[in-house]
């Protein structure tokens, strides 16, 4: 079920594979090398400008959120977002189409990735606060990529964990994040800002690593490197219910599962590796599991299965 009362509302219904029925060709029908098909529409993430973002923020809410367990008090909020479990959402940003993930827990907040500008991230916090009534606690970046780290530093209370070579690549890699944001529409002044604002190598609360618990209290999320894919370090997060609960399994894939594009490729990715990845997210995940894609609705094992064999197929040369 999706909060929106305006803009953009997921039905929250699609949990299924959206192209059941389509025959593989039509689905996956080329690699797009770092994913060229993507959408991009960035007027709509990045129209905030000044300096005081959460007092601007008040007056630009688009959307309604009314939390699972409160009273029926509507939130303003900045993004449609889908609730997957009753303390588990996640929204599809309007920039990249990028997905972020919310898991509260009776004693702190995880984020899954941070979108792409500061003001985005400012807008993402607004939206946390309304919905787990306090801030982000805990923050996962599930790979280096820019639309999906770079609003990073608005978190600067949370513990982030990360792959090391995320730590590597927002310390060394900078020329190359702002090109792929600019190749992708990103306004540059935006992104000069968040890029001015990383710096993770001095940062105490950074925690470079490629397995890990976040105790949340009531409940606990692991974060897992299933191995190379996308990148050579990707890493999901998965989410159990809560203590007591029986809700569904949740886990987010980061990029190594797409459902709006084709999966992305780039010089980083290992195209031999990813189905063998895919498998361990399966047997981690189960038949059952939501699967959440960094980009695109969420799927379900069978369409994680034929992304699998699309690139055995890629890969083979076929
Ligand atoms: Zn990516």
């Amino acid at each position: 079920m999706a909060f929106g009362l305006a803009g953009e509302v997921d039905d929250g219904d699609d949990h299924g594979d959206a192209t059941a029925g389509l025959p593989e060709t039509e689905r996956f029908s080329s690699a797009h090398v770092v994913a060229a098909t993507r959408t991009t529409t960035a007027a709509t993430a990045t129209a905030i400008h000044r300096p005081d973002l959460r007092q601007d923020l008040e007056d630009t809410s688009e959307s309604y959120f009314r939390r699972p367990s409160g009273d029926a008090t509507l939130l303003p909020v900045h993004f449609a977002w889908e609730q997957l479990t009753d303390s588990v959402h996640r929204c599809r940003l309007p920039f990249c189409d990028v997905t972020i993930g919310v898991v509260q827990g009776r004693t702190g907040t995880l984020l899954v990735d941070t979108g792409t500008t500061l003001a985005e991230a400012a807008a993402i916090d607004h939206d946390v606060r309304q919905i787990a009534g306090g801030p982000v606690t805990h923050v996962v970046l599930s790979h280096k990529h820019f639309d999906h780290v770079l609003g990073s530093s608005l978190f600067a209370e949370a513990d982030i964990y990360c792959a090391p070579e995320v730590v590597e690549y927002l310390s060394s890699a900078t020329d190359q994040i702002r090109d792929d944001a600019l190749h992708y529409g990103a306004d540059a002044a935006e992104i000069d800002r968040a890029i001015a604002a990383l710096r993770p190598p001095q940062r105490a609360t950074y925690h470079a690593c490629y397995q890990a618990v976040v105790d949340l209290g009531n409940r606990a999320a692991t974060i897992t490197h299933p191995g190379r894919g996308h990148t050579t370090s990707d890493l999901i997060v998965v989410v159990p219910g809560p203590d007591d609960d029986d809700s569904p399994l949740v886990v987010f894939t980061g990029d190594l599962v797409e459902e709006s594009a084709d999966p992305a490729i780039d010089a980083d990715s290992d195209i031999a590796a990813w189905p063998a990845t895919l498998d361990r997210i399966l047997a981690i995940g189960g038949p059952d599991a939501l699967y959440v894609p960094g980009h695109g609705k969420v799927v379900d094992a069978g369409f994680i299965r034929r992304q699998r064999d699309w690139l055995k197929s890629f890969g083979s040369g076929r």
